[in-house]
């Protein structure tokens, strides 16, 4: 058996067609059932639904084979345990810094000023500041990032951007852009050497139709 792990939402809906290209169709769709575990089309395999932020947790530890998860998911995880095979261009994104449309963003940075930041990509965020030699209060969130700067929880968010349309109806402003973000195949390390015979073709057809051949 092969335990795939997905997150609902874009994620769910951008792998089927990868999958589909290996021959797997997956039985139920999770946005009507109330199932966690979904059968497919091969009874060796089947497809387990998770938080986005589990995904990498489920397959180091094994729970499941394989799964997919964010570039952002798998900095803030670490990666420890995983094998990183494939991007697979998909769920593709931006992680950026956004404040408040009035507020002096590179005046703060300019004269070295603490700056409160609120975000729920801390490493990523660290890191970022570090680099540029700003100073900052963290403040971990795990939802609704653009509500910080409004109510004065935080000068500025990092965040995932794609169209913008979240940030301006919030009256937001992207001033950073940090890192591109698309999800990956993540594959636990002993499975793949446990599982080679299923996991390898598995791997092997989702590389083809993203055009990277492994
Ligand atoms: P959750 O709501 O559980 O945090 P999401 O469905 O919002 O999960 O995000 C899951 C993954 O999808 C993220 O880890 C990221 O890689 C990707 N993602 C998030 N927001 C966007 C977006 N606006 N556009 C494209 N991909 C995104
Ligand atoms: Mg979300």
């Amino acid at each position: 058996m092969i335990t795939l792990a997905l997150s609902k939402g874009r994620i769910f809906e951008e792998t089927l067609p990868l999958l589909a290209a290996a021959g797997i169709q997956v039985l139920e769709d999770p946005e009507s059932s109330r199932k966690l575990i979904l059968p497919t089309n091969q009874p060796d395999v089947r497809v387990v639904l998770v938080r986005a932020t589990d995904v990498p947790t489920y397959v180091a530890y094994g729970g499941a084979d394989i799964g997919v998860a964010g570039r952002d998911v798998l900095i803030e995880h670490g990666g420890a345990g995983l094998y990183q095979p494939l991007d697979l261009q998909i769920a593709q994104c931006r992680m950026s810094v956004a404040v408040r449309d009035d507020f002096d963003y590179a005046g703060v940075v300019q004269q070295g000023s603490r700056l409160r930041v609120a975000t729920k990509y801390t490493s990523i965020a660290r890191q970022h500041f570090a680099e540029k030699g700003v100073h900052v209060d963290l403040i971990k969130l795990y939802g609704s990032m653009e509500l910080a700067p409004l109510t004065g929880l935080a000068d500025a968010i990092v965040d995932l951007v794609s169209t913008g349309s979240t940030l301006k109806a919030n009256r937001l402003v992207e001033v950073e852009r940090i890192m591109d973000i698309s999800s990956r195949l993540v594959v636990n390390q002993a499975a793949l050497k446990l599982k080679r015979e299923a996991l390898k073709p598995l791997i092997d057809a989702i590389a083809a139709a993203v055009g990277q051949p492994a």
